[in-house]
């Protein structure tokens, strides 16, 4: 078996603009296991704000390889019920902490590996129900009028907007888009808000603009606003940047009516959906998110959106130099492939190292 991995800058079509920053492209790494003739594709989208970059995922995935090399047994036999690929996650989890997005390259890889093995697309094998899938929002940076309103002609395969806030005048931004469009919206303050008093004023204006839920308002380890705000908000208040891993639900139920899952927080498809079952055991409400990221990442995502109450899954339509082919897109909503695995076909043959 064979672990490789590359390195690629995502350029991304617009500079992104949030209330933690700007930038034009993202870190990822591309990965490929190869076992028996198979190959597992995955990918590590790693945005500055997390900590990871090409350097720490390619010094963690070097060191995969040993992990990898002591489970050729469940390797061979089809990697089980997808429980093996739970084993060696928990396995990399012991190499070192953090290096969320890389260990997700793996899982994910593991999964698409394991579908081809299987000669079946991964949502039968994880019992998915493609008829749940949800619509995925398209997401649109802090950007003057005249750039929004060009962006929106961008979403316009897509049933629902996302909007970032956290600028200087919120109400502007959704002015803007409510002159050229009546789409639902969900909002993502991405811990830009300051004052609790103002956010739910403003959260109470953006649930009359059919705004259906707020995203991150306060700094992530600010708890306390979140769970005030959630206690008065008349929409949905979702962590994001404070909830990252199962571990963390714990701190959610009492702050926030929902959390966003992210493969790159959470390690990948094995953890994704064990936070799902538990986040809805807990009675939270579910939303399914992504980074910049390419087809490979999206389509693995994609996976969990049926759990799922929101969707916002729309990554590889926000870059230029997707290396895979796009997902298609029916009625705003990503089609589960039929095909073995994560369903990918490769545009640019990955070279690894
Ligand atoms: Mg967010």
């Amino acid at each position: 078996m064979r672990l490789l991995f590359r390195p690629i800058l995502l350029e991304l079509c617009h500079p992104f603009r949030l209330a933690t920053g700007s930038r034009t492209h993202t870190n990822a790494m591309l990965t490929e296991i190869h076992f028996e003739g198979f190959v597992g594709y995955g990918e590590a989208a790693m945005p500055p704000y997390y900590g990871e970059n090409h350097e720490t995922a390619g010094a963690f995935l070097k060191r995969v390889a040993s992990v990898l090399d002591k489970f050729p047994e469940s390797l061979s036999q089809g990697l089980g019920t997808g429980s093996s690929i739970q084993i060696i996650i928990s396995e990399l989890d012991a190499l070192a902490p953090g290096n969320h997005a890389a260990k997700a390259s793996v899982d994910i890889a593991l999964h698409d590996l394991w579908g081809k093995m299987e000669g079946r697309p991964l949502w039968q094998l994880l019992s998915i129900e493609p008829d749940k899938m949800p619509p995925t929002s398209f997401t649109l940076g802090i950007d003057e009028p005249a750039m929004l309103r060009q962006k929106m002609l961008e979403a316009a395969d897509f049933q629902i907007i996302k909007i970032k806030l956290g600028s200087e005048d919120d109400r502007q931004i959704i002015r803007t888009i409510r002159e050229n469009s009546d789409k639902p919206i969900y909002a993502d303050a991405n811990q830009g808000w300051k004052n609790r008093e103002e956010a739910l004023d403003l959260v109470q204006w953006l649930a009359e603009q059919n705004v259906l839920l707020i995203e991150q308002p306060f700094q992530k380890d600010d708890l306390d606003s979140a769970a005030w705000l959630t206690a008065r908000s008349p929409l949905p208040i979702i962590a994001d940047e404070s909830f990252q891993r199962l571990a963390d639900l714990d701190h959610m139920a009492n702050c926030f009516h929902g959390v966003n899952i992210k493969l790159m927080k959470c390690t990948g498809i094995s953890e994704g959906f064990r936070a799902a079952h538990a986040a809805k055991a807990k009675g939270l409400q579910l939303m399914v998110g992504c980074m910049t990221e390419t087809s490979c990442g999206i389509l693995a995502a994609a996976l969990l959106a049926p759990l799922c109450d929101f969707a916002d899954i729309d990554g590889c339509w926000l870059i230029r130099n997707n290396p895979f082919e796009m997902p298609v897109l029916e009625n705003g909503k990503l089609r589960l492939s039929e095909e073995p695995g994560l369903g990918l076909k490769s545009t640019s043959v990955a070279s690894g190292k």
